[in-house]
């Protein structure tokens, strides 16, 4: 895997940002990664790389841009001294024993990230869940995914994607909702438009508020109303139904509930859901006749779905015109839902979410919790319930969690209503940061900080979107103390054990990553994802491979169109549509959809140290509707007022004819270290899904006026 010529050394490894996880070739000499390229090899991205992944080697930095130190702040002072590396793990181990022991396991919080490799997620589960022996354990993926996962298992039984990339190449319709894969999933997209133009027959149908790049590239554009999206699959499965489009056989053969949805869908005639996903009653049409009538149709969808409170729903009704019309188990076919984070599949492997156990299982089910105990050689699992990323949050500011240990994550930007999520770091008896960037606005609301290896340092695992898991690999050492996620967790839970339950002390004694994907690997066996036959020395051998694995991988599921769940068939289920929660009024007239940018990423802790990247866009705008502009007499460039029921932002208001007049979009890169305020999620609000607990990030309602200086 590593060659060595002349000093330079050549790694294998995965690029750190989205979910595409492309294959990259690291060069390197020394500590310094002289360049980055695509891997030929990778089965993902065969050498393709976007901005993002071919601008990495500017974003590594040695220097005061990274946490290189552990440091503990005085409470009376609010000074922080450097501290070694020991005593961090000292400090952190006695807090939590402490507060375990007088305020009880429920009283402690961890909230981690899709950025943390599989083997991080698994040792933080484990020292969560029967160390400190709480649910109380989440991540930014509830941010990004949880709505596909709830989606996936109320329809299908199980929380795996079906199709694989190679089903891009092969489908004659693609549709495309909530997603701009051109700048979120780059490499996708190409591929996307590298099989049109080997298939030009193929139509690509793309759901979306705006008309963005991906729109442009669309042989159909459907800019539906923020929120509305359930109306408007619910209308095109009307369409299908009206004109007998739909798979009898496949309904009656593979499926169950299709009658109750059919009376839902009644009333979402075209004409009807026109006046609600504001999508003309003709394209509806179209659309719905292009999804059935071809030989392949293929779903890509993402955040736009997902990020709402109604993101479950979405899913649902989504899935459902696959279901309908038997485009589901074969080439070219498949509800595909794109992760957003390089290992969101790896946590939702590893059951690192407050709704999820490891190897698929669910906390609430005892026989899953005793199993996963005694997998874990340990007693039992909590049933207490644990708290999803928002709701922890809100159990932190009201004391009900007193201690928080953060990882790889930066929640004082990016999660939604920054002023409550602010107070409630304040309010805490104790934060802990673990974090690799110097840049992060949490690390302002952190006692300790512990510095964190990164990207390209740290040896382990990450899935990727097709179920392809990868072998990350490190090509230099950690900077200063830093150190491998799991190996920090592993000090302080040994720590911790010694003070509170000196019995579980050898179940964190881990030699390496290899032995924890080990443990991890077991825990998948027998259950839909089993990789109980992978381990590192394989994938050494066969590289990246897709789950389920036995003696190979499985680029297809439900190819005998069995479902995962306990009767083999799919669900249809009566899903309703719910409006936004909020809704425009005379104060707040639009509606306000945040996004990412091509070459940014998340909070721009890593992509701001580029300077190829930040050139792209370099400060943050909002975007509106020129006749929204003319009618509250904003000039392009103007400086504008943004309200919304939280917040209020300054920012440059851009034309934006891509947008639906009464809509406006801001990048959700931004936060308070480069705008006074909260930065952009000081304008989003905290409703959640109810069934996957995912927040609206995507829909707000705001007020904009001309900025006025007092
Ligand atoms: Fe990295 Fe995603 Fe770009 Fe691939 S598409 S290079 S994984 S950011």
């Amino acid at each position: 895997v590593q060659m060595t010529t002349d000093e330079i050394r050549v790694t294998l490894s995965v690029c750190c940002y989205c979910g595409t996880g492309c294959g990259v070739r690291i060069q390197s000499k020394g500590e310094q990664v002289l360049s980055v390229e695509g891997d030929r090899a990778h089965p993902s991205n065969a050498g393709l790389l976007c901005s993002k992944g071919m601008a990495l080697p500017g974003t590594i930095r040695r220097d005061t841009t990274r946490v290189l130190h552990a440091r503990l702040r005085d409470r009376q002072t609010g000074q922080y001294r450097q501290i070694d590396m020991a005593e961090a793990f000292d400090v952190a181990a006695k807090v939590i024993s402490t507060t375990v022991r007088e305020a009880g396991p429920q009283s402690m919080g961890f909230y981690l990230s899709g950025q943390l490799l599989t083997e991080d997620y698994a040792i933080f589960n484990k020292m969560a869940r029967v160390l400190v022996g709480t649910n109380n354990i989440d991540t930014n993926s509830r941010l990004c995914m949880s709505s596909a996962v709830s989606g996936y298992k109320m329809t299908l039984g199980a929380d795996a994607p079906p199709a694989s990339y190679e089903d891009i190449e092969l489908a004659d319709t693609v549709l495309i909702a909530g997603s701009n894969m051109a700048y979120a999933h780059p490499v996708l997209f190409r591929r996307l438009m590298q099989a049109r133009q080997l298939r030009p027959h193929m139509k690509i149908i793309v759901i979306d508020p705006r008309n963005t790049d991906t729109a442009q590239a669309a042989d159909l554009h459907l800019a539906v109303t923020p929120g509305a999206d359930v109306a408007l699959f619910h209308a095109m499965l009307n369409v299908m139904v009206w004109e007998n489009l739909i798979d009898h056989d496949y309904i009656a053969r593979y499926t169950d509930g299709f009658p109750a949805l059919k009376d839902r869908i009644r009333e979402f005639t075209p004409a009807a859901a026109e006046g609600v996903c504001g999508v003309a009653a003709a394209d509806i049409v179209k659309a719905a006749r292009w999804f059935a009538q071809s030989a392949a149709t293929l779903s890509l969808y993402t955040m736009g779905l997902n990020q709402s409170s109604s993101g479950t729903a979405k899913n649902m009704s989504l899935i459902h015109l696959h279901l309908a019309t038997g485009h589901i188990g074969r080439p070219g076919t498949g509800p595909f839902s794109l992760t957003g984070q390089p290992n969101a599949m790896g946590g939702r492997e590893a059951g690192a979410m407050a709704t999820l156990l490891p190897g698929h299982r669910d906390p609430v089910n005892p026989v899953h919790r005793q199993e996963v105990a005694a997998l874990w050689g340990a007693d039992s699992i909590p049933d207490t319930p644990g708290h999803p990323a928002v709701a922890m949050f809100d159990a932190l500011l009201e004391k009900r969690i007193r201690v928080i240990w953060i990882a790889a994550t930066n929640p004082a930007q990016s999660l939604p209503d920054q002023t409550r999520v602010r107070k409630a770091m304040q309010s805490a008896d104790f934060v802990i940061v673990q974090e690799a960037f110097a840049d992060a606005e949490t690390l302002a609301y952190a006692d300790l900080i512990l510095p964190a290896a990164t990207w390209p340092e740290k040896e382990g695992t990450v899935t990727n979107s097709e179920r392809r898991i990868s072998r990350v690999r490190a090509a230099i050492a950690a900077p200063g103390d830093a150190l491998a996620d799991w190996k920090i967790v592993q000090q302080v839970a040994q720590r911790v054990a010694r003070q509170i339950a000196p019995e579980k002390e050898a179940l964190f004694s881990y030699a390496d990553e290899a032995q924890i994907f080990a443990e991890h690997a077991a825990l998948t066996a027998g259950r839909d994802l089993d990789y109980s036959a992978l381990s590192f020395d394989v994938l050494e051998q066969l590289g990246p491979v897709q789950w389920p694995f036995t003696q190979s991988g499985t680029p297809r599921l439900y190819t005998n169109h069995v479902f995962a769940t306990p009767n083999g068939r799919a669900r249809f289920a009566a899903v309703g549509y719910v409006a936004p929660v909020e809704n425009i009024s005379a104060h707040f007239p639009l509606r306000l959809t945040t996004g990412r940018l091509r070459d940014h990423w998340h909070t721009m802790t890593r992509t701001g140290l580029s300077q190829t990247l930040i050139g792209h866009v370099e400060e943050p705008v909002v975007h509106l509707h020129p006749s929204d502009m003319a009618r509250y007499r904003i000039g392009d460039q103007a400086l504008v007022t943004i309200r919304s029921r939280r917040a209020r932002l300054v920012l440059p208001a851009q034309a934006d004819e891509t947008l639906k007049p009464g809509c406006a979009f801001v990048p959700m890169h931004w936060g308070s270290r480069f705008m006074a305020g909260d930065g952009i999620n000081g304008l989003t609000h905290g409703a959640t899904d109810p069934d996957s607990g995912q927040p609206e990030l995507k829909h707000c309602v705001i007020g904009v006026q001309a900025y006025q200086p007092v």
